[in-house]
């Protein structure tokens, strides 16, 4: 894996607005915001996309999104909020290193757009089957 400039920030090599940092964890603001607060929750961890991240450190982001959350919206004065995680060139993701983005939805209507064209689902049976099978251990 290439460094990604959030393994530079986690190294102290690159500065940021850090909001929280433990053995696993690290969030800062985005230097981009769809609002302000917008947040990222992102491991120690080098791994690209969720999918290839450990157990161990999925669940440290998992202990501390919930708090991380509350937070924003309690120092933004923000009711509502988008967790988004973009994972692969075709779903958004710029930084190749597994990130949370906590955004802040406000009133102004600031925040995440998000486009939803949903379908109808067919076959769900045998879809749900064979997903559940993956995580049948080898
Ligand atoms: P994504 O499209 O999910 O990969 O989002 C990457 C996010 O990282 C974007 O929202 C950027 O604004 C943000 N970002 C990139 N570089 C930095 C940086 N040096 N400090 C804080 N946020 C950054």
């Amino acid at each position: 894996m290439t460094t990604t400039i959030f393994k530079k920030i986690i190294d102290g090599e690159i500065p940021c607005h850090r909001i929280y940092e433990d053995g696993q964890v690290l969030a800062f603001l985005d230097i981009n915001p769809l609002s302000p607060g917008h947040t990222l929750v992102i491991p120690k961890e080098p791994a690209v996309t969720l999918d290839a991240l450990s157990e161990e450190s999925g669940a440290a982001i998992g202990r501390v999104l919930p708090k991380i959350a509350a937070a924003v919206l309690k120092a933004t004065g923000a009711k509502d909020f988008n967790v988004l995680q973009n994972n692969g060139a075709a779903a958004h993701q710029e930084v190749l290193h597994v990130h949370f983005h906590i955004i802040p939805k406000l009133e102004s209507g600031d925040g995440l757009s998000v486009g939803w064209r949903p379908g109808k689902l067919t076959g769900g049976e045998e879809l749900a089957r064979k997903i559940a099978e993956q995580l049948e251990p080898a």
